[in-house]
């Protein structure tokens, strides 16, 4: 069975991209991501990232999001919209039954930002990640701690 979009129906093509098979539509140029694709890609930087939504083209400029609901092109299942790590402006559809998740066209650019702007939260090990993020966790406390110092001076000062 050949995959659809969840926009506009028309048939996924499988595109290589980065060592990894990506199901692009050729209409709309939204990206379907197999469970762990995404992040595999993240992992490769912003580079990469920006490199497959420049690959991947729309030919109908004119298209408009369809009010049909999302059907996943992984499994069918249906598909629901959420942010992109919580608290970004990304919007993305993810498949709660297989994990596949659909990018529209454009929304890979802003991962690539989202990526660059915080990249110790990206790629290296999971152990370096940990370290990064915890020697975050301290620099905060310090700040607060510092911050609290300067207020006490303040009062008694
Ligand atoms: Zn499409
Ligand atoms: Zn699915």
């Amino acid at each position: 069975m050949s995959r659809l979009c969840p926009e506009d129906l028309t048939p996924l093509e499988p595109q290589t991209l980065h060592g990894l098979v990506l199901d692009t539509c050729p209409m709309c140029a939204g990206i379907y991501f197999d469970e762990g694709e995404i992040a595999a890609l993240q992992a490769a930087g912003s580079e990469a990232l920006t490199e497959v939504e420049d690959a991947v083209v729309p030919s109908d400029f004119s298209y408009i999001e369809s009010p049909i609901p999302k059907r996943c092109p992984g499994c069918n299942g249906a598909m629901h919209a959420y942010r992109y790590r919580y608290s970004s402006e990304i919007r993305l559809d993810g498949c709660d039954r297989c994990g596949g998740i659909w990018v529209q066209d454009g929304e890979l650019a802003k991962i690539a930002d989202y990526v660059q702007s915080c990249p110790s939260t990206f790629g290296g090990t999971p152990a370096a990640r940990q370290a990064a993020e915890v020697s975050n966790a301290q620099e905060k406390s310090a700040q607060r701690h510092a911050k609290l110092l300067k207020r006490v001076a303040s009062i008694f000062g």
